[in-house]
C-alpha cells in the first residue's frame, strides 16, 4: 500500500504554521509499512483540492488529509471531497450527540453551523473525535482508502493513533508482523555513520534500514516485515549486530531514550548521583536532565558560575589559575568539575565552560568549549570547536556533556566487571 498526505490549509501555504501533520502522519504510516510517496499542501480552495486529489488517485492507494473539517466557511475539506466522490454528507448520530454534549459541558450555547460537523460522507466509518467536535472519516471507494483527519495536531493526533491506526492495521495483510526498532548514536556525523556503514545500507531490502539526523544525533531505524514477531526480530538482531559491530562506539540508546534519559537510567542502575558547574550554559544541562521524570533521584544539584569573580567565590577556584590560563580552559574546566563534585559530593559531576559566540573570548574563538568529566576514578576533559549560533553552540554543548558522562559511566562500569 502507498500513500499520498493531503494538508489542507492556506496559512500552511503562507507560512504561518508548519506541516508538523504530514511528519506525525508519514512517522505512523512507516511502522505500519506503508510507503508514503507524496505530501501535498493545499490552500482552502475547493476546485484547487479537487485537483490534488485527482492527481494523488493517480499515484497512491491511500489519501489522508488533515484540515479543513471545522465549522466555518473557510473548511471546506468534506464537502469537496463528497462532490468529488459523487457521494452525499449525512448527518451521523453519534456525532451530532457528541457536540451537543460538547457544548453543554463547556455552557455554550451551539449555533446552526456546529451542526455541519455532524456531517458525514455517506456509508463512511467515523473516527471519533476525543479532544474536539468535529469527526473524523474513513472511506473506500474503487479499493482505495480515504482518510480524512482534522487539522488541529491535538485533535488529528490521537485520533490517528487510537482511531484510524488499527483500522488501517488490519485492512493490511493480517499476516504480515510489520517491526521497528531505533538505534541511537551521538557523537558521529550521518554523513560519517553512512559511509561507514554502506555496503550495509545498499544492500538493505528486510529489513530496512533509514537513517535519521536531528540536533547532532543520528538515529537508525530497522524496520523488519514477515510472518512472525520472532522472524522479525531475528532480522533486526541481524542487522543490529552488523551495524555495531562498525559504529557501536557511538551508540547510546534505542527507541525512546533521549541523552538525558539514558544519563538519568545509568545513575539509577549503577547507585550514583551527578551534579554540575556551568558557566556558557547557565543552567540548561541540569534543566535537560531534571526534565525526566525521576530525576530528582540522581541529580543533586550544581551552581552557575557565570562570571570569573563567582568561579571563585562559590566553587573555591583560584584567581592566580584563572589569570594564567584564562576561564575558557581545560585547567579551568577540570577545576569546576572537581570543585562542584566536592561541593556536592556526588559521584560523578560535570563543568562547562566556553565561549558561546557571537563574540571570541579573549584569544579563544566564538564555539571553544570545555567539558569535564570528574568521577572518583579521575577527571577528563573534552574540547569542542563549535560553529553553530550562541544557542545553537549552548544546546550542543550540553548534548555533549550528557554524550561524555554516558560514555564515562557505561566505561567505568565495564571496568568495574
Ligand atoms: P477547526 O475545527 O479547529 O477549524 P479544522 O479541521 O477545520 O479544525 P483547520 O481549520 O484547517 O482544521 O486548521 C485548524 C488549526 O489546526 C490550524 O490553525 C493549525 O493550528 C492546525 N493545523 C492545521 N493543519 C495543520 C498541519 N498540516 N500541521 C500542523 N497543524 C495544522
Ligand atoms: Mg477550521
Amino acid at each position: 500500500m502507498n500513500a499520498e498526505i493531503i494538508a489542507v490549509g492556506s496559512e500552511l501555504l503562507l507560512g504561518q504554521i508548519t506541516n508538523t501533520n504530514a511528519r506525525f502522519l508519514s512517522n505512523h504510516l512507516a511502522e505500519l509499512g506503508i510507503n508514503v510517496y507524496y505530501h501535498t499542501v493545499v490552500g482552502d480552495n475547493p476546485a484547487r483540492l479537487e485537483d490534488a486529489i485527482t492527481i494523488a488517485e493517480n499515484r497512491a492507494d491511500l489519501i489522508l488529509f488533515t484540515g479543513g473539517l471545522g465549522p466555518t466557511k473557510d473548511d471546506l475539506t468534506k464537502e469537496a471531497i463528497a462532490r468529488h466522490l459523487n457521494t452525499s454528507l449525512e448527518s451521523n448520530e453519534e456525532a451530532l450527540n457528541s457536540i451537543v454534549a460538547y457544548f453543554e459541558r463547556a455552557g455554550r450555547s451551539m449555533t446552526e453551523n456546529n451542526k455541519k460537523q455532524a456531517l458525514v460522507l455517506k456509508d463512511s466509518t467515523v473516527l471519533v473525535n476525543h479532544n474536539g467536535m468535529a469527526p473524523g472519516m474513513m472511506y473506500t471507494k474503487d479499493e482505495r482508502v480515504y482518510i480524512l483527519l482534522p487539522g488541529p495536531p491535538k485533535e488529528m493526533e490521537p485520533m490517528f493513533q487510537f482511531e484510524a491506526k488499527p483500522k488501517l492495521a488490519s485492512l493490511l495483510n493480517k499476516a504480515d508482523v510489520i517491526l521497528s526498532h531505533v538505534l541511537r548514536f551521538y557523537g558521529i556525523g550521518e554523513a560519517e555513520l553512512e559511509d561507514r556503514l554502506h555496503h550495509i545500507l545498499e544492500k538493505q531490502t528486510n529489513p530496512t534500514i533509514a537513517p535519521l539526523a536531528t540536533d547532532g544525533e543520528v538515529t537508525l531505524r530497522i524496520t523488519a516485515k514477515t510472518t512472525t514477531t520472532e522472524k522479525a526480530w531475528q532480522l533486526i538482531n541481524g542487522a543490529k549486530d552488523e551495524i555495531l559491530d562498525l559504529v557501536g562506539d557511538y551508540l547510546y540508546g534505542y527507541d525512546n531514550d533521549s541523552l538525558a534519559s539514558k544519563v538519568i537510567e545509568l545513575l539509577k542502575d549503577q547507585g550514583k548521583t551527578i551534579s554540575a558547574a556551568e558557566s556558557l550554559t547557565a543552567g540548561l544541562f541540569q534543566s535537560e536532565l531534571a526534565s525526566i521524570a525521576g530525576a530528582s533521584a540522581v541529580l543533586s544539584g550544581g551552581v552557575i558560575t557565570y562570571n570569573e569573580e563567582m568561579k571563585v567565590h562559590q566553587l573555591g577556584l583560584s584567581a592566580e589559575m584563572l589569570a594564567e590560563y584564562g576561564v575558557v580552559s581545560e585547567q579551568t574546566a577540570l577545576a569546576m568539575a572537581e570543585a562542584v563534585q566536592q561541593k556536592f559530593k556526588t559521584n560523578i559531576s560535570v563543568s562547562l565552560t566556553g565561549a558561546a559566540g557571537p563574540d571570541a573570548h579573549g584569544d579563544q574563538p566564538a564555539g571553544t568549549v570545555w567539558i569535564a568529566v570528574a568521577t572518583d576514578q579521575g577527571t577528563s576533559s573534552y574540547r569542542l570547536q563549535l560553529s553553530g549560533m550562541r544557542n545553537t553552540n549552548r544546546l550542543r554543548a550540553v548534548k555533549l556533556a550528557l554524550y561524555y558522562v554516558i560514555r564515562t559511566l557505561i566505561e567505568e562500569d565495564a571496568r568495574k566487571i
